[in-house]
């Protein structure tokens, strides 16, 4: 194969780090990229959509290499990553920070908390910003900060024909809008972002942990009503395990007042764990991000929006009863609502704006002879989910999902692929659960969601 046109690190089958560049973080992954081009700069990325073009290769967009299903990488690809473009740049008279598309969760909460910064991110370190924001991006700072991408001041990105383009809300103000919340490999290369940040030094974090079976309904039921007229300064990820139950949350306010907001979780029986403490922000993010380590999973969820009766609920524990594992298979919430509503419903391409949480069945293996037991048991338990929530996250991709487009991205599907058809009409960016193009142009464009904001 001729790489020539290709500028930055090349690397191919015949190197020797080939092995380690093309591992995603999911480790059921098992792509064999033709060639993974490791990007310095915006030119190299242009080089690279112009190379695989040229010489029809299918191309594929990488940063933190986290897509659960792997589609960031493909057999026979060229996989185009940004993980060397990592710069940082904190503004502290604007408040914002401008970061390239490589960089890392850790060092974006690094850097802005030496600034005396929160940030409205996701929980796991080594999470690349760019397929984060790209999606949504939910943490445990959402309700009080919004989603990562309603931080999302500017973007610019690399186009189809290697044109580079400034996204925002005066210019190209429809891929802005489809950016946050479908942007995710869809529409071109991102090389660089910038956000609006929020000072902010001390929070209260906490962690509860039950290990106790019963724990498991009572901490259900106990969710569901917290989040009614919560507080907007929390937010919480927990869950139930085969036979425990937990909740991590940070609290932008002091312990005493969180102790009064979590009443309801403290008087759930069998607490094992209970920290309810003022730390800074970078050490709350650090002991959340420290659980996690690379295993093989899938983790495929649905948006809530009304109440679980006790039959539905008991319903889940019987799923749980039947988990693979009693330690990595899980049900687990994420909290949505607060911040995530002031923006306008139609205001960014992430279309279920309006849920109260997420849900998810989750399941971790080790070997590859455990994959089909919890498979299995992952598509049992959504296929009971899916049921009583609607759509699916896009940043909790799931591979056997018939109708992709539409749970990722429900009555937006359509404006999204005319978004799609006029920003890359050839479908250079395409992937097993990619936007498809419109079949035509329209011009009227105009009138849909992101104008009326
Ligand atoms: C352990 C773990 C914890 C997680 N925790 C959270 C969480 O707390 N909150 C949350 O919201 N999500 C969470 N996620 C999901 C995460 O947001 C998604 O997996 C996200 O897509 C990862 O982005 P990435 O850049 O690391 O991945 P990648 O695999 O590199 O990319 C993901 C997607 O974005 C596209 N993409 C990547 N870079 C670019 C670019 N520069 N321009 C255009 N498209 C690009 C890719 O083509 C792909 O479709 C978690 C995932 C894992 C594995």
């Amino acid at each position: 194969m001729n790489y020539e046109g290709l500028t930055g690190r090349v690397i191919t089958p015949c190197d020797p780090e080939y092995a380690l560049a093309r591992q995603e973080w999911n480790k059921a992954i098992d792509t064999f990229p033709r060639a993974i081009v490791y990007c310095r700069n915006a030119q190299d990325v242009a080089n690279a959509i112009c190379w695989s073009r040229k010489h029809c290769i299918p191309l594929r967009v990488r940063s933190g290499a986290h897509h659960y299903e792997g589609y960031s990488s493909g057999t026979g690809t060229l996989v185009i990553d940004t993980s060397l473009m990592n710069h940082i740049k904190v503004d502290t008279c604007q408040n914002t920070v401008t970061v390239e598309a490589g960089t890392r969760l850790k060092d974006l909460y690094q850097t802005l908390s030496a600034c005396g910064y929160a940030f409205a991110g996701g929980t796991c370190p080594t999470v690349g910003i760019s397929g984060l924001v790209l999606g949504g991006g939910i943490g445990l700072s959402t309700r009080y900060l919004g989603l990562t991408a309603d931080n999302l001041i500017e973007a610019t990105m690399i186009d189809a024909n290697g044109n580079q383009l400034t996204v925002n809300q005066n210019c190209n103000r429809d891929l802005f809008w489809a950016l946050r919340g479908a942007g995710g490999g869809n529409f071109g290369v991102v090389v660089s972002y910038q956000f609006k940040i929020e000072a902010v030094k001390k929070i209260t974090l906490i962690q509860l942990r039950w290990e106790n079976k019963p724990a498991r309904l009572a901490f259900l039921e106990v969710w569901q009503e917290w989040l009614k007229g919560l507080d907007r300064r929390i937010s919480g990820f927990g869950g139930i395990y085969k036979k425990s139950a937990y909740l991590n949350s940070f609290f932008y306010g002091t312990p005493a007042e969180a102790k009064e907001i979590l009443a309801p979780f403290l008087s759930i029986p069998g607490l094992t764990l209970r920290t309810i403490e003022c730390v800074d922000f970078i050490d709350a993010v650090n002991i959340i991000g420290a659980r996690y380590e690379r295993s093989a999973f899938q983790s495929p969820g649905g948006f809530v929006f009304r109440d679980f009766s006790r039959e539905e609920l008991e319903k889940f524990i019987q799923i749980m009863d039947q988990a693979p594992s009693d330690t990595t298979s899980r049900l687990a919430v994420y909290s949505l609502g607060g911040a995530v509503r002031d923006i306008p419903e139609t205001g960014t391409a992430f279309f279920y704006r309006s849920a109260n949480y997420i849900m998810a069945v989750s399941s971790e293996w080790q070997n590859k002879s455990a994959a089909p037991a919890h498979q299995a048991w992952v598509a049992e338990g959504f296929k009971y989910l899916k049921t009583l929530t609607c759509g699916s996250y896009v940043n909790f991709p799931y591979n056997r999902l018939k109708d992709y487009q539409e749970a990722y991205f429900g009555e937006y599907v359509e404006i999204l692929q005319y978004i799609k058809r006029k920003y890359d009409p050839e479908n250079i960016f395409c992937f097993p659960q990619s936007i498809k193009p419109a079949e035509s142009v329209r011009n009227d464009l105009k009138s849909f969601p992101f104008e009326a904001e």
